[in-house]
């Protein structure tokens, strides 16, 4: 198999560096651009498996970025922003983004987050390939066609909400879905209330479905952005 290429878009110098590194001691190969109009260009000739995308960038907006690309590309994208660009990190997610990473980020983290998003890659592509109805995630089983799902041997009674909001999980897991993407698949609409029930039938689902509701294993929070399904081993 070929090394993942992972293309690069930042424009901080040490930031830069702090990444290829990485890259090249863990067996990635590179490609790297200082600002959007490089981006798209280096994204559409290379085709990477995966983008890394700094959101401030000197020319166009990162999330201008993002949208550029998913008009002809699914390619994983994880953007990097600042602390200071929380509403950023909501926009780039809801234009198409993965996945993020705040800034100042450990190299474990980096490494954790290609991984994650390289699991989620091999699942779409096996997917694919086998026109899966059934879909498995560690002791969870969903049959989309029968329309229920399972843990282990036992049937989890859900109530619509909850199924529906399993399967949007499932069909996109290892990405972030924001609150925004979620209660607008799930009820068409974005309101604050949206965002309130949105919270209590999540937690009634991770009662049904996490062991330990206190350590879920299957479905992750980040806080203020939105949740995501983790891939079980
Ligand atoms: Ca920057």
């Amino acid at each position: 198999m070929n090394k993942p290429l992972i293309l690069v878009v930042e424009d901080d110098n040490s930031v830069k560096n702090l990444i290829t590194t990485t890259l090249k001691a863990h067996d990635y190969r590179y490609l790297t651009a200082l600002n959007g109009g490089g981006a798209i260009l280096e994204a559409s000739s290379h085709n990477p498996d995966i983008v890394l995308l700094d959101l401030g960038l000197p020319d166009i907006d990162g999330v201008e970025v993002i949208k550029k690309i998913r008009t002809w590309s699914n390619m994983p994208i994880i953007v990097i922003s600042a602390r200071s660009e929380d509403t950023d990190k909501i926009d780039a997610l809801d234009a198409g983004a993965d996945d993020y990473l705040t800034k100042p980020f450990s190299v474990e983290e980096l490494l954790a987050r290609l991984r994650v998003t390289q699991r989620r890659l091999n699942m779409i592509q096996n997917e694919a390939a086998a026109e899966a109805s059934v879909f498995t995630n560690g002791q969870l089983r969903i049959d989309y066609a029968a329309g229920c799902a399972y843990l282990g041997d036992d049937e989890l009674h859900l109530t619509p909400i909850e199924y529906k909001l399993l399967c949007l999980l499932s069909r996109n897991i290892g990405k972030v879905l924001t609150h925004t993407f979620i209660t607008q698949n799930i009820w068409g609409s974005s309101w604050d209330n949206d965002i309130a029930s949105l919270r209590v039938f999540m937690a009634t689902l991770r009662k049904k479905l996490e062991k330990d509701a206190d350590s879920p294993q299957y479905i992750q929070t980040h806080i203020g952005v939105g949740y995501r399904m983790m891939k079980v081993e």
